[in-house]
């Protein structure tokens, strides 16, 4: 497991910050994010780093499979019935912020106080 001990969701797996967290497993993890467009907004992430959706290769396929999979399964946890969004920000020109790859998952009655 790579770990950047600059990178801020690097520290949320070692539990270095705090994070409110909604799943957890050997490879992955997912938390609330502490700016939330939606009712239910959570990041999910490998607890792996890597930067960006665009330093994948297709080693990461199985990863990659299992983020996007886990999506439903925490919406209907959180009590989300009527659809949500999924979202990766992708380097500059994707507005990206934190370069940890992320998967944004918003749920949750409207309005959101954004997308
Ligand atoms: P982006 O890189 O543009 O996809 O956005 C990064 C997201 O991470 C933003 O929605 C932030 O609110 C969120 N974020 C940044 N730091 C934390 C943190 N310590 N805990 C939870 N969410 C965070
Ligand atoms: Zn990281």
């Amino acid at each position: 497991m790579n770990a950047d001990p600059t990178c801020i969701f690097c520290k949320i797996v070692a539990g270095q910050i705090p994070a409110k967290k909604a799943y957890e497993d050997e490879e992955l993890l997912a938390f609330h994010d502490i700016h939330p467009w939606a009712p239910v907004h959570v990041l999910v992430i490998p607890k792996t780093h890597i930067a960006t959706l665009a330093d994948v290769g297709p080693e990461h396929d199985a990863l990659l499979g299992r983020m996007l999979g886990l999506a439903p399964k925490l919406m209907r946890e959180l009590g989300v019935t009527n659809g949500f969004r999924t979202l990766i920000n992708t380097g500059p020109d994707g507005k990206q912020e934190v370069y940890h790859l992320h998967m944004h998952v918003m749920g949750g009655p409207r309005p959101w106080s954004k997308g």
